[in-house]
C-alpha cells in the first residue's frame, strides 16, 4: 500500500492518501482542507479515489469532503455512531462555531470489523470511542491510522461533546496496544511527531504510563 501523509487545514490535520500500487485505486483519510493540494497529489499519481474516510466526524477532519466528493465522485465513509452523533442539532451548533464547511452525509456507514477495499488493499475498521462516540482506527498491517485517538506521545482530547477519557484509555489499551508492537502509528495530527509505533507508544506515551 502506498501512503502519502499531507498536513492540511488550519488545524494541521494529517491527511493520508492511501492507494493500491497495482490498480491505483485509492482512499483519502481525513481530508481536512487544502483540497487543491490533495487533488494535485491524486492526479500526479493517476489515482482513482473510491473513498473519503473520516476517522471521526470533527469538522477539521471532514471539511474537505464536499469539494473532494464533487471532484472525484468518491463515497464518504464514517462510523455509524459518529454519523448519528454529528447529526444532532446541538452538536452541529456547537461545532459550527469553527466556521468550516460541513460534510455531506456519509454514503457508507461502517462498524467494528468491517473492511474498506480499494484495489488489492483493505483497511480494517477498529472502533475506538473516547475522542468521539464513533471514532475509529484503520488497520492494514503493518500500518494503522489512528485519527485523534492516539498521537505520537499524545492522546486525543476528551473535553468536546461526546468525549470520554475513560473510554479513550480503554480503546487505546484494549484495541490498539494489542496490535503487534512494530505496527506503524499514523496519527491524525503531528503533535509529537508525524508517526510512531504501537510498541513505542505502549512503552513511553506520557498519557498512558
Ligand atoms: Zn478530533
Ligand atoms: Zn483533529
Amino acid at each position: 500500500m502506498r501512503i502519502e501523509q499531507i498536513p492540511v487545514g488550519m488545524m494541521q490535520v494529517c491527511c493520508y492518501i492511501v492507494s493500491c500500487e497495482e490498480t491505483n485505486e485509492a482512499a483519502i483519510i481525513d481530508p481536512g482542507g487544502d483540497e487543491d493540494k490533495i487533488l494535485q497529489r491524486c492526479r500526479a499519481n493517476n489515482l482513482q479515489v473510491k473513498y473519503l474516510i473520516a476517522t471521526h466526524g470533527h469538522p477539521d477532519h471532514v471539511c474537505g469532503n464536499s469539494r473532494l466528493k464533487e471532484e472525484t465522485g468518491a463515497q464518504i465513509v464514517m462510523h455509524k455512531d459518529d454519523a448519528v452523533f454529528f447529526q444532532q442539532p446541538e452538536v452541529r451548533n456547537y461545532f459550527s462555531m469553527l466556521g468550516l464547511p460541513e460534510s455531506p452525509p456519509p454514503d457508507m456507514l461502517v462498524e467494528d470489523g468491517d473492511t474498506i477495499t480499494f484495489g488489492r488493499e483493505q483497511l480494517q475498521v477498529i472502533h475506538t470511542p473516547g475522542h468521539t462516540p464513533g471514532g475509529m482506527c484503520l488497520y492494514n498491517p503493518p500500518d494503522c491510522f489512528t485519527g485523534d485517538t492516539l498521537f505520537a506521545a499524545g492522546v486525543g482530547r476528551t473535553d468536546f461533546p461526546g468525549g470520554s477519557s475513560r473510554e479513550l484509555m480503554d480503546s487505546i489499551r484494549t484495541r490498539l496496544f494489542v496490535l503487534p508492537p512494530e505496527t506503524i502509528v499514523w496519527p491524525g495530527h503531528g503533535y509529537g511527531g508525524s508517526k510512531s509505533t504501537i510498541g513505542e507508544e505502549a512503552r513511553s506515551n506520557p498519557f498512558l504510563n
